[in-house]
C-alpha cells in the first residue's frame, strides 16, 4: 500500500453559538470551518467533502432555500472554494476521480458541481434530489438540509452506493467493517450513523505521518469525545438521536484507546488547525 498524502483545506465556514455545540458553552459565535480533505492516491485525487462554493450564496437567496442559510449562515471568500484551492496547487478539477461525501448537507456538498469527472460515494438523497423520483418538493428537500441546486443533475448516475463497495475490516475499536473506496484498503468509508441518513466517516490507514479518521459531523467539536456533548435539544434534531449518541460513544472509546489516530470532526476549528499543523499543507 502506498503512503497517502492528505491535506486539509477549509472551504468557507459558518458560525454557531458555542452553546449549541457543547453543553455549558457560551453564547458567543464560534467558527465552524467547512473542512475538505484532499487525498492524493496513485490512481486519482480523492476528496472527502467539498465544503462551500460560491454558488451556495446565490442558491440561498430565494425561499425556501433562504431558511437554510438562516440556520447555517455559510460564508466563502474569493479563492476559498475547493476547486480554486486545488487549482492554486496545480490540481485540475478533472483529476478528482472520487468524492466521498460525509453527507449531503450544503456545507459539505456545495462544491460537488465543480468536479464533473468524479464518482460520488455518498448516501442516497431524499426524494427531490437530482435523479430521484421527484415526489419530494423543494420545501421538503430543504427541510432535510439538502439543497438540490448543489448537486449535479446526474447525481443518481454518478453516485456509488457505499454498500456496493468491498467490505474491509477497519481494525478500529467499535467501528467494525467499512467500505473499501479505492480497492486497496487505503481509503475506507466508515458508517458513522446518527447526524444524517447514511452519514460516512473516512478512515485513512495508509497516510504519511499519523493515521487519520475524518468523522464529518459525527460530532461537531472534539470536546464531544471528552464528554462535552451538544445540549439534548440539539441532539433531538439529529436524524437519529440514539445512533448519534452511540456513534459519539464509540468514537470516545476509540480516541481513548488509540491516541495515535488524528480524529478530525469537520467543524472543529481547534482540531482542524492542529491536524493541519501535523499533516502540513
Ligand atoms: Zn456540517
Amino acid at each position: 500500500m502506498t503512503a497517502l498524502h492528505v491535506t486539509l483545506l477549509v472551504a468557507g465556514h459558518s458560525s454557531q453559538r458555542e452553546r449549541l455545540a457543547r453543553r455549558g458553552g457560551s453564547w458567543r459565535s464560534v467558527p465552524f470551518p467547512a473542512t475538505v480533505a484532499l487525498i492524493e492516491h496513485p490512481t486519482g485525487t480523492v476528496l472527502y467533502d467539498t465544503g462551500y462554493a460560491h454558488r451556495y450564496v446565490d442558491a440561498t437567496r430565494p425561499m425556501p432555500e433562504r431558511l437554510y442559510s438562516w440556520l447555517i449562515p455559510g460564508v466563502i471568500s474569493p479563492g476559498e472554494s475547493a476547486v480554486e484551492q486545488l487549482a492554486a496547487r496545480g490540481v485540475d478539477a478533472s483529476a478528482v476521480s472520487t468524492i466521498v461525501l460525509s453527507h449531503l448537507h450544503a456545507d459539505h456538498s456545495s462544491g460537488v458541481l465543480d468536479f464533473p469527472a468524479a464518482r460520488i460515494v455518498a448516501a442516497e438523497g431524499p426524494d427531490g434530489t437530482p435523479g430521484q423520483r421527484a415526489r419530494g418538493s423543494l420545501w421538503s428537500t430543504t427541510a432535510h438540509g439538502v439543497l438540490p441546486a448543489m448537486l449535479p443533475e446526474d447525481y443518481a448516475q454518478r453516485r456509488v452506493d457505499p454498500a456496493t463497495l468491498p467490505s474491509v475490516e477497519t481494525g478500529l475499536l467499535g467501528m467494525g467493517e467499512g467500505y473499501d473506496v479505492m480497492g486497496d484498503g487505503s481509503i475506507v468509508a466508515v458508517p458513522l450513523p446518527g447526524h444524517s441518513p447514511g452519514h460516512l466517516g473516512l478512515w485513512l490507514p495508509a497516510t504519511q505521518g499519523p493515521r487519520v479518521l475524518l468523522v464529518g459531523d459525527a460530532c461537531w467539536l472534539r470536546a464531544a469525545l471528552t464528554g462535552d456533548l451538544p445540549p439534548q435539544q440539539v441532539i433531538a434534531t439529529m436524524h437519529d438521536p440514539d445512533a448519534y449518541v452511540r456513534t459519539i460513544t464509540a468514537l470516545t472509546r476509540l480516541a481513548a484507546a488509540r491516541p495515535d489516530i488524528l480524529i478530525v470532526p469537520s467543524h472543529c476549528q481547534e482540531t482542524v488547525d492542529a491536524a493541519r499543523a501535523v499533516l502540513g499543507g
